[in-house]
């Protein structure tokens, strides 16, 4: 049943460094503060809304408050040295100047970890197909023109590079028809993964032009939705005006047969707690969607075992399944943000061990590494050593996947690249 509207935030307008002084709770910050959050949203994208500010961030809190943390870029997110440039290129006045500065700050950040735009491209008849990628046999994801921005930008989002307005970083498509020739031409995809930024940003009458081509592919069992706007702006489901056309277009997935898996970002029990986002995620599980809930760890933010515990009891309470708890990407800020892999295995099992076992469905910490997402299954002693054991959960070749395999303990290690083989083994198993 679909829930009755609560109250409204109106139509969707971004906040952005052009209006973010407009807000009360913002012009109460110290001066001081401020301003180091607009040298640090030069270079890092800032946008947020209405919604965010007011039902999520608890302004007594800040700095610390970790809704604040998760959309205001800090001070901290810049190396020290990067920090002083952009402060200084802007005294200066000179807007050329600063533009170069800040292009090359983004550039030493990674933009693009894992070879997101170099591989994992497929090609149909010789032509690479841009605004998509193949990485897993059954999966692929498609990159819609029109849902590469979000409702509020994450400040430890590992496609910012998408944000910040260089064209030669975008990575999209408009050809619906593309993704289709290529679905029919590779039978055994069941799954597209729509993705972004947030496809639901689109107004439902261009999502559906994106869906409804979809349901014409017989092999195809599951239309994924990546989405973080249940938690930045639910009014997506309940009073927005297109509302009501997204429900019946998700409806209509259902009537053909398929899943709609709506693959939601919450980062914070916060999120989960509010009368708008509840009637949110009522409407949705109404419309027929299944809804899966995934986030990175994130220090600052969540590197708590008590918040994923109580993040996840509150999902499987308003009837979501956890799905996956990532470790942060080496990209952007990720100095700021990181927790070593020892460290998040803990948190994930400390977690884990508290809440039912509806809410163990998640999987984690898992990291998105180039020959797949490898799993911290935990540490271990082993013939005198101590170790990690590792699994993928998915690999780029599927034989991979339920095979343990072993890596030298570290406790300050935080990515797969980090990680030397034991036993003395000269490489993983998986490499070359
Ligand atoms: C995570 C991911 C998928 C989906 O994997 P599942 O384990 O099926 O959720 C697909 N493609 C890429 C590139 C991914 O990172």
């Amino acid at each position: 049943m679909y829930a009755t509207p609560v109250e409204a935030y109106g139509r969707y307008e971004p906040v952005t460094l052009k209006n973010v002084h407009e807000h009360p709770a913002y012009r109460r910050l110290p001066e001081s503060l401020r301003r180091e959050l607009e040298v640090a949203a030069q270079v890092l994208p800032f946008r947020t809304n209405p919604y965010v500010l007011d039902e999520l961030i608890e302004w007594e809190r800040v700095p610390e408050d970790p809704i604040f943390q998760l959309v205001f870029p800090q001070r901290g997110m810049l190396e020290p040295e990067a920090f002083t440039r952009i402060e200084a290129a802007m005294a200066r006045g000179d807007r050329n100047a600063l533009t170069e500065e800040v292009w090359r700050v983004r550039r030493a950040m990674n933009p693009h970890p894992a070879g997101q735009l170099t591989h994992n491209v497929p090609e149909l008849n010789g032509r690479k197909l841009p605004g998509l990628q193949h990485k897993y046999a059954e999966t692929v994801l498609f990159f819609p023109a029109g849902g590469q921005t979000c409702h509020a930008f994450c400040t430890y989002c590992f496609r910012w590079a998408q944000f910040v307005g260089d064209r030669e970083l975008k990575f999209e498509s408009s050809r619906v028809d593309v993704l289709v020739r290529y679905l029919r031409a590779h039978p055994e995809v069941t799954d597209v993964l729509i993705t972004g930024g947030d496809p639901m940003v689109m107004k439902s009458s261009l999502l559906a032009r994106y869906l409804e081509p979809l349901l014409e592919v017989e092999t195809l069992r599951s239309i994924r939705i990546g989405s973080k706007s249940l938690a930045y702006w639910p009014m997506r489901f309940t009073t927005d005006p297109d509302a009501a056309e997204a429900l019946r277009l998700f409806e209509r997935v259902l009537a053909a047969g398929k899943q709609l898996a709506f693959m939601a970002h919450f980062s914070h029990p916060r999120e989960l707690e509010t009368e708008q986002v509840e009637a949110a995620i009522q409407n949705l599980l109404a419309s027929g969607a299944v809804v899966r809930t995934q986030a990175p760890l994130i220090r600052h933010v969540n590197d708590d075992a008590d918040v994923w515990a109580e993040k996840w009891r509150r999902e499987v309470r308003l009837g979501l399944v956890p799905y996956y708890m990532f470790v942060e990407r080496d990209t952007g800020p990720k100095r700021y943000f990181e927790a070593p892999l020892a460290e998040a295995q803990r948190i994930f099992a400390d977690a884990y061990r508290q809440v039912s076992g509806l809410a163990r469905t998640v999987r984690g910490p898992s990291m998105s590494a180039f020959p797949g997402k490898v799993r911290v299954v935990g540490a271990a002693e082993v013939a005198g050593e101590k170790v990690f054991v590792l699994e993928f959960l998915q690999a780029r070749d599927p034989a991979w996947v339920g095979r343990p395999f072993f890596a030298r303990f570290s406790e300050t290690a935080t990515w797969l690249d980090d990680l030397q083989p034991a036993f003395g083994e000269e490489r993983f198993f998986f490499a070359d």
